[in-house]
């Protein structure tokens, strides 16, 4: 197995081969199920069309989960096996940077993914990780899909849901909780549902919403403010999918 550390960062294909390798470390430690493998697969095939880089909506959307997130009385990053894989450190960075909670979220739930995944994070620095309580159910969504926990997701206002599965992101936007999906897929339901789509590969759109919200903490409320209301979904899904069709 390729070293993360042997890509060089000029490489053309670097962010596609990091992801693949995180990916891959992921499944041989059980924190990522194998079909987080296919679920890579699709959206390494979105993010070559993106041209493997931010485009400017995205970034433009980064800026608004930022914001939304500052702006939260209980925001909540949920995360997932391939989440956990592959942006663990920037993951518990952004939720201290924004005050937010950190709470496992399977799509296939197993005890045992839930712990390795919690004590992944905690490896990465998080000091409070929820989900294993499962005190909660989201409405319209079947047994072990629906688990949550009622001081977490169930509570929060603002959830950010990368890389959610479609019927989950639609249930938690039924609940009326704004969300933000990281997906680079702007056709996915996820994406579509979303208060904020922010088309992006994990690995570069973390990162980016807490380097944003560094400069709006400092810049204040009146900026926050700004970047919540400048923001458009459909405009930044509809400017994902013309650089996906036509290279725009
Ligand atoms: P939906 O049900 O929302 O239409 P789906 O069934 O296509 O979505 P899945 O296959 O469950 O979705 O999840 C994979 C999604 O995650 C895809 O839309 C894919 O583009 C996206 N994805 C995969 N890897 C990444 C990544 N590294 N960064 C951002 N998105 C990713």
């Amino acid at each position: 197995m390729t070293d993360c550390d042997e890509i060089p960062a000029d490489h053309p294909r670097h962010d596609s081969l990091v992801t693949r390798h995180r990916i891959e470390a992921g499944v041989d430690a059980g924190i990522t199920s194998r079909q987080g493998l296919i679920a890579q697969g699709r959206g390494e095939a979105f993010d070559y069309l993106l041209g493997e880089e931010t485009i400017p909506s995205a970034d433009r959307a980064a800026r608004a989960a930022a914001a939304t997130l500052l702006a939260a009385e209980h925001p909540v990053l949920s995360v997932n096996g391939n989440v956990a894989a592959l942006v663990p450190e920037a993951m518990v960075q952004l939720a201290e940077t924004v005050d937010a909670d950190l709470e496992v979220n399977l799509f296939n739930r197993t005890e045992k993914r839930m712990a390795a995944i919690e004590s992944h994070l905690e490896d990465h620095g998080a000091r409070e990780v929820k989900g294993r309580n499962a005190d909660a159910r989201i409405p319209g969504l079947s047994h072990e899909r629906a688990k949550v926990d009622a001081d977490g997701i169930k509570a929060a206002d603002v959830v950010l849901v990368p890389l959610e599965d479609g019927d989950r992101a639609q249930a938690l936007s039924e609940m009326g909780k704004t969300e933000i999906v990281i997906d680079l897929n702007p056709l996915s339901r996820s994406a579509q549902v979303a208060a904020i789509p922010i088309i992006d590969n994990i690995l570069r759109a973390v990162p980016r919403i807490t380097d944003h919200a560094r400069d709006l903490a400092k810049a204040g409320p009146e900026a926050i403010e700004q970047a919540r209301t400048d923001f458009d979904a459909a405009e930044a899904l509809d400017a994902a999918e013309a650089r996906i069709r036509d290279g725009l």
